[in-house]
């Protein structure tokens, strides 16, 4: 059996606000009530997204919420030479075909409302349009039904599309970049929002077309705004605080009674290690349901 590993996987696009400590805490419990380890990966790949200092922000407010990593951490942007040879094998497999199409083509192809992904119509599956060059790669998906069961969500079924593993602006997509990730650093759960659990067939189809194991799934309800809608760093949600120690303390614990798990300490480090201790207890069919 693989040594039990998960991971907190922030893209360095501003601040961490409660969603994402939600996450990280989430990922850090479900791992450390198992004796297992916590990896945190920065997912820089969409450069025109990253934030500069973003990344080291995120780092030192990790700390500062006592939530410590095993091992280095790693920056998917130094990563690329992976991805790419995931994707020969993909490629040698004839899981990939390149695509001309452009957004305003799958719009029209697909009919769909404006500002909303449209479902791709398969128009380049069987080749390039004469004279129209390759722009985007996408994943050929076949229509297996891919059934998995989320700790949190319960069994899912679902199918992938053909969705775009290589950018039109050459950057690897979220898509491949987090399935590669996840099996070469042996993440055997996945413990993230609840806003990826559509992501999840797409990922496992890809773990299946490359010989990768597929690893748990607990997809943890969001924190949303009063108003219902999810708090995100475009919303511009509120970054954590940092400095007092009161405040850290107080979201750390609005976080951990998101999570089902209200500990009454002070210091980070106790909260975590008390909600760890109740987690453990609460054993492993338990401990899904003790974060939610
Ligand atoms: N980087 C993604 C985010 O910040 C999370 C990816 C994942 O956990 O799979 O939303």
């Amino acid at each position: 059996m693989p040594p039990v590993t998960g991971r907190f996987a922030p893209s360095p696009t501003g601040p961490l606000h409660l969603g994402s400590l939600v996450a990280a805490a989430g990922s850090w419990l479900h791992a450390h009530a198992a004796n297992g380890r916590w990896l945190v990966r920065i997912e820089d790949l969409d450069t025109p997204r990253v934030v500069a200092g973003s990344a080291d922000e995120i780092l030192s407010t990790l700390i500062r919420y006592g939530l410590t990593w095993d091992g280095e951490v790693v920056h998917q942007s130094q990563r690329t030479a992976l991805y790419e040879h995931a994707l020969d094998q993909l490629r040698a497999h004839h899981r990939v075909f390149d695509c001309a199409c452009s957004r305003a083509d799958l719009q029209r192809a697909a009919s769909a409302p404006l500002g909303q992904e449209p479902v791709y119509p398969g128009t380049c599956r069987n080749g390039l349009p004469p004279n129209k060059p390759p722009r985007a790669i996408r994943f050929r998906a076949t229509s297996e039904v891919i059934t998995f069961t989320d700790a949190l969500a319960g069994t899912i079924e679902d199918t992938a599309d053909d969705f775009v593993v290589r950018r039109a602006d050459g950057l690897f997509a979220y898509q491949l970049a987090v399935v590669v990730d996840d099996a070469e650093q042996g993440v055997t759960q996945v413990v993230r929002g609840a806003d990826l659990l559509p992501s999840t067939a797409r990922q496992i189809a890809l773990q299946r077309a490359l010989g990768y194991p597929t690893p748990s799934y607990a997809h943890l309800p969001l924190v949303t705004n009063p108003d219902g809608a999810k708090l995100s760093k475009r919303d511009a949600a509120l970054p954590l605080p940092t400095l007092d120690a009161d405040r850290v303390r107080d979201s750390l614990a609005i976080a951990l009674h998101h999570l089902g798990l209200a500990v009454a300490a002070d210091d980070p480090r106790v909260m975590l290690e008390e909600a760890r201790e109740r987690l453990r207890r609460a054993g492993p069919a338990g401990s899904a349901k003790g974060l939610a």
